[in-house]
């Protein structure tokens, strides 16, 4: 074997440089939008908006096009045979019965190799394209000149690149922490540029090219070196030997799908897969996905060190907003005790070449071990009088640290692969509902804007309880957040200093409890209007639970719900399969929790909502006999097992570096929490403490104490 470089380039360029680009498939999709009409003029005005616009119509617009798009590239980049070396002819290994199983797997795998390939690409972008801006004032931002980015068509990157950025400013407190720490505040103030994305994607193909003279291309290319299209880009990445320094090559993805349709790809050992392991030609070094959040955390501490530059997750208060020097103390408590404690400590422990087998579970047992001792306690929080002992909020201000490393070895907050895949329901969901499709476009944004106007009353009303939005809500939501400045100062305004989160990881089975929590509250803001408007099986359950009561126990308001609900079976097209069309609740960051202490509580809740659902369809029984109209029965076996609640059943563990759909909280496992922090949240982002008592979350002043619905977390 020679050259490993040559050899892993000649095995899969070829079958690469087969497929034609993504821009250059030019057929049109099979229902051509509408919104180009004249009775949709979506043109974004480049003068901005009014601060006290919220959302606007046209901004809608144009992001359900960018949706449509992504949609576009993924069902493109999924069924492209052959693409970094993964083959459709695997599936023939397989019995019948788990052909289509095989070839699901396959499919989801080479959306995740692309993926991960377009995060990398993004990086490079992000550090050596985009201009730096550091400051932390962030009133100042709005007039100043040098915070405006003046977006051109020839400045944009491609798709895939756009596509990392939205799912990345999707989580409003990881962005605006990598914004701060990475001083790119105009990027965070600026936003998406609506009106050059809207040019750039075609209105009939869904293809994106910001312009016909290839600026943006020969831009992108000269200062990012990456090729415009992710699929031309080398099929290896090269890799910094934490052993001896040398370059070393790792493969996207190297193996097969295996035997087992239920583990496929596990065993893989490429950048992108779940098993990476490259040994170093020269020095023997092994480097996984271990060894690389290990390296992440001690170049960050290297950055502390020399350039002052502080540690993540120690830059935003338990509010959200950028810490100041009066609420910064427990907030950047990591920083003093790597700083003025245990600098040399903890260089020696993440120096690979002399400890190799240190993990960031490693450094979390020795950072416990550093706050139980008294001398360093005292020199890092100079006092002479207490006792010594670390606090609450110190060690949850570890906690918070740790959690940028537990399942991400990227220079951001978050891993961005997993923020891209968990997007992809919504993305899927926006295009099968197909709103970008209809005459009525225009006056369907502008009700769903008046619905979000509602949920956030709701979420302000009630500050400490999850609030989840149906899809489209969560479409304005979403399009609020992509301008982060203006979703930054009305959060703040209406929540009394609250930069509200989204996207935190929730479990699915509270997103459910809270979905029907926050139905009832919006009837009772709106007098009785209903929240889902949706008729499957599990809205049908949501809001028979919601309206039970008789006589002059139910509340007016109840009444006129009732009243609403029985109209929507007039009108809708009642879908029985358990899937709809409707938009219902928002679940893309659903997650499983695995150690929950209750195995059955999915089987529970199901039973629950099916006993509400079939009181429901007795009902619709007799109102249909009493009309001598006769509604389908339904068949409860349609059904599917899993509510809509449920996590995405179509992620797959073993096909990422790092679950996207799920988090595991039982003791002592990786993520898990620094001992004695228990009580304020569970594993890393994972936000799922809604039925926690208020006073247990403001005692323990975590930023992750949060409730979130798609995720909402205070
Ligand atoms: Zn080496
Ligand atoms: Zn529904
Ligand atoms: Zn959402």
């Amino acid at each position: 074997m020679g050259n490993p470089e040559l050899d892993f380039s000649s095995k899969h360029t070829e079958a690469v440089s087969n497929h034609p680009p993504y821009s250059s498939i030019t057929e049109s999709i099979d229902e051509p939008p509408t919104y180009g009409q004249s009775n949709a003029v979506y043109r974004v005005s480049r003068d901005g908006f009014p601060s006290s616009v919220v959302v606007v119509v046209d901004e809608c617009i144009t992001h359900l096009k960018l949706l449509s798009a992504i949609a576009k590239l993924r069902n493109f980049i999924k069924g492209t045979d052959k693409l970094f070396g993964i083959h459709d002819g695997e599936i023939r290994n397989f019995s019948n019965n788990k052909q289509a199983q095989a070839a699901a797997r396959i499919q989801e795998k080479r959306w995740a190799v692309y993926v991960a390939r377009a995060v990398d690409r993004f990086t490079i972008w992000w550090q050596s394209y985009l201009p730096s801006l550091k400051t932390s004032r962030i009133s100042t931002l709005n007039t100043a000149s040098e915070a405006n980015i003046a977006w051109s068509a020839n400045m944009m990157p491609p798709l895939d690149v756009i596509m990392v950025w939205h799912a990345f400013m999707l989580n409003p407190r990881a962005f605006l922490e990598d914004c701060l720490r990475q001083s790119k505040m105009s990027v965070w103030a600026t936003g998406l540029p609506w009106d050059i994305i809207n040019a750039s994607i075609d209105d009939k193909t869904l293809v994106f090219y910001p312009d016909r003279d290839s600026e943006a291309r020969i831009n992108f290319e000269t200062i990012t070196g990456h090729s415009w299209e992710n699929i031309h880009d080398s099929p290896a990445k090269s890799l910094p030997c934490f052993g001896c320094k040398q370059e070393i090559i790792a493969p996207w993805t190297e193996g097969s799908i295996g035997c087992d349709t239920d583990v496929a790809f596990a065993h893989c050992t490429g950048y992108a897969d779940k098993s990476l392991r490259i040994s170093c030609p020269a020095c023997k070094f092994n480097t996984t996905h271990d060894t690389l959040r290990v390296q992440k955390f001690r170049s960050d501490v290297q950055k502390l060190l020399k350039d002052d530059i502080p540690m993540p997750g120690t830059l935003l208060s338990q509010n959200g907003t950028p810490a100041d020097n009066e609420n910064s103390d427990n907030v950047s408590f990591p920083n003093r005790l790597i700083k003025e404690g245990i600098r040399s400590e903890l260089l020696q422990l993440t120096d690979l070449t002399e400890n190799e087998s240190t993990t960031i579970e490693t450094i979390r047992d020795h950072l416990e071990g550093y706050l139980k001792s008294r001398s360093i306690m005292r020199r890092v929080n100079k006092t002479i009088l207490a006792a010594g002992n670390s606090s609450m909020p110190e060690r949850i201000s570890l906690r918070n640290m740790l959690s940028r490393y537990w399942d991400n070895s990227s220079p951001f907050a978050i891993d961005l692969v997993g923020a891209v895949i968990r997007q992809g329901t919504f993305v899927d969901k926006m295009d099968n509902i197909g709103w970008i499709r209809s005459p009525n476009l225009r006056s369907t944004m502008s009700h769903f804007i008046g619905k979000y106007g509602v949920f956030f009353q709701i979420m302000v009303k009630n500050k400490g309880h999850a609030v989840v939005p149906t899809l489209d809500v969560d479409l304005i939501w979403h399009t609020h957040q992509l301008s982060p400045i203006r979703y930054y100062i009305f959060s703040t305004t209406q929540m009394e200093g609250i930069f509200i989160n989204h996207d935190d990881k929730i479990d699915e089975i509270k997103l459910n409890d809270a979905f029907a929590w926050t139905s009832r509250q919006y009837q009772k803001l709106t007098g009785g209007k209903i929240y889902s408007e949706c008729t499957c099986w599990y809205c049908e359950a949501v809001r028979e639970s919601n309206n039970q009561g008789l006589g002059r126990l139910i509340s007016p308001s109840t009444l006129h719900a009732k009243a609403n609900a029985a109209l929507l079976h007039n009108s809708a097209d009642n879908t029985t399969d358990g899937k709809s069309k409707e938009p219902h609740i928002s679940s893309h960051n659903a997650v499983r929790v695995l150690a929950q202490a209750d195995p059955k509580a999915m089987q529970t809740k199901t039973a629950q909502l099916e006993s509400c659902w079939e009181k429901a369809q007795r009902r619709s029984h007799n109102r249909s006999r009493s009309r001598g109209g006769g509604s389908a029965h339904e068949d409860l076996s349609r059904k599917t097992v899993y509510g809509p609640y449920a996590r995405d059943p179509d992620i797959h563990r073993e096909i990422y570096p790092c679950n996207p759909a799920c988090v595991n909280i039982t003791a002592g496992v990786v993520g898990n929490c620094m001992s004695g922090t228990q009580g304020v949240g569970l594993a890393q982002g994972a936000c799922v403490s809604g039925t926690m008592a208020a006073q247990t979350r403001s005692k323990g002043k975590s930023f992750c104490s949060g409730i979130a619905g798609c995720g909402m977390s205070l």
